[in-house]
């Protein structure tokens, strides 16, 4: 008898691990669902559509929730995703703040904790305190590392995924960091890494304003600007990882010096902090608004909140404001105009900390600069994640390893 290759036995395995994850993301996006209505989806055989879902009950990620409609004979068993079969980390890493959250698998933050970096005593410290912080979720949730798929991570900087690596990060003073690497080496888990800009923008794709879309740019609005587009569920990263830069793009000739050592970028005249420091600097000259007095103590974000709101009653805090939502606005028709997405999600604090304000600003602003404006479908939101759009995108790096038709 002839002896049976030895790499068919391991295509065999990769076959039914590639069938496997096609059925669990049959269920998981069709919940309840039937096993006749799993291998018409599917086209895979009745019989193999059987093996595979005794595998999945028999690892818990799959249960019987219930009885369908009858076509004639007995009524079909339903099969539903187990969303709490296994767990998903995901860590944003931020100059002041690590947040680590566990998620289960349909995207839900189950628990999370929040710790400084504390950046200022070193690299090993930051991931030190990753550790503990993750240590101390999993004891809280009575889970196990065996238990979690994998964990997901974001960065702030200029980041190259393809390599894990952390190339520039001013604000945590970093060069050239193999982050993806030293995460895996101080926990152990699959790992998988991102820049938090692009973080952001999967997070929206998969979980929130994104759903529905092929292809879309998120923007976001923060102390800094960036950009980055998602096309087919990938994130698009340049051909040497520095897609997205849009906050660098020139808004004025000759302007504000800006951190990147050119004069002029949008961040030196429409970031949030930038919006501050003018603001600060009309007081600071005697000037006065209604109601406007920017503490120190407050973190960024809630100046911000404090200038916008000012905004409504006082016409030199709005002429500021308008004043960048053009500058912005602008920037998006750019964008529009250049990459033709179906979408523009606004996210980051300025957007949601204005209200509609700035958002309307800056969508009126940019229609009026679209190519063939009044026929264009494009469509330019609000981000619907808020604060957790890098850390669900953090973990969607981990789902989307695990489900590979997400
Ligand atoms: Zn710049």
């Amino acid at each position: 008898m002839p002896k049976k290759p030895k790499n068919r036995t391991a295509n065999l395995q990769l076959m039914q691990n590639l069938n496997i994850n096609l059925v669990l993301d049959v269920i998981r996006n069709n919940s309840p669902i039937s096993q006749a209505e799993i291998s018409r989806v599917t086209r895979l055989s009745p019989g193999t559509i059987t093996n595979l879902i005794k595998i999945l009950k028999k690892n818990n990620f799959v249960r019987e929730t219930g009885f369908g409609q009858s076509s004639g004979g007995r009524r079909p068993v339903l099969l539903s995703l187990n969303p709490e079969a296994r767990y998903v980390m995901a860590a944003t890493f931020f100059a002041d703040e690590i947040t680590v959250a566990l998620l289960n698998l349909l995207g839900d933050i189950k628990k999370e904790v929040k710790v400084a970096a504390e950046v200022e005593k070193g690299e090993t410290r930051v991931f030190e305190n990753f550790v503990r912080a993750a240590d101390s979720l999993l004891d809280a949730l009575h889970l196990d590392k065996k238990n979690i798929l994998g964990l997901g991570a974001s960065f702030e900087g200029i980041f190259d995924s393809g390599e894990g690596m952390l190339i520039l990060s001013n604000r945590f003073g970093w060069r050239n960091v193999p982050v993806r690497d030293l995460l895996k080496k101080s926990y152990g888990l699959k790992t998988f890494v991102e820049g938090d800009g692009r973080a952001m923008a999967l997070g929206e794709y998969h979980y929130g304003a994104g759903k529905a879309v092929t292809n879309m740019v998120c923007i976001d609005m923060d102390s800094g600007i960036g950009s980055a587009a998602v096309l087919n569920g990938s994130v698009y990263h340049g051909a040497f990882s520095m897609e997205g830069e849009i906050g660098h793009i020139q808004a004025v000739s000759d302007g504000p010096k800006c951190r990147c050592g050119k004069r002029g970028c949008l961040e030196t005249v429409a970031s949030g902090s930038a919006l501050i420091a003018r603001v600060r600097r009309a007081l600071e000259n005697g000037e006065k608004f209604k109601g406007l007095h920017l503490k120190n103590s407050l973190p960024e974000h809630l100046l911000a909140k404090a200038i916008f709101q000012a905004a409504q009653e006082d016409e030199g805090v709005l002429g500021m404001v308008e004043e960048i939502g053009c500058h912005l606005g602008l920037a998006v028709a750019n964008v529009i105009n250049y990459s033709d997405p179906e979408l523009v999600v606004l996210t980051g604090y300025m957007i949601h900390e204005s209200g509609e304000l700035l958002s309307n600003i800056i969508e009126e602003v940019a229609r009026e600069q679209l190519v063939a404006g009044a026929s264009r479908k494009v469509r330019i939101e609000k981000g619907v994640l808020g604060d957790n759009a890098a850390l669900i995108g953090a973990a969607s790096l981990v789902y989307q390893d695990f489900f590979p038709y997400l």
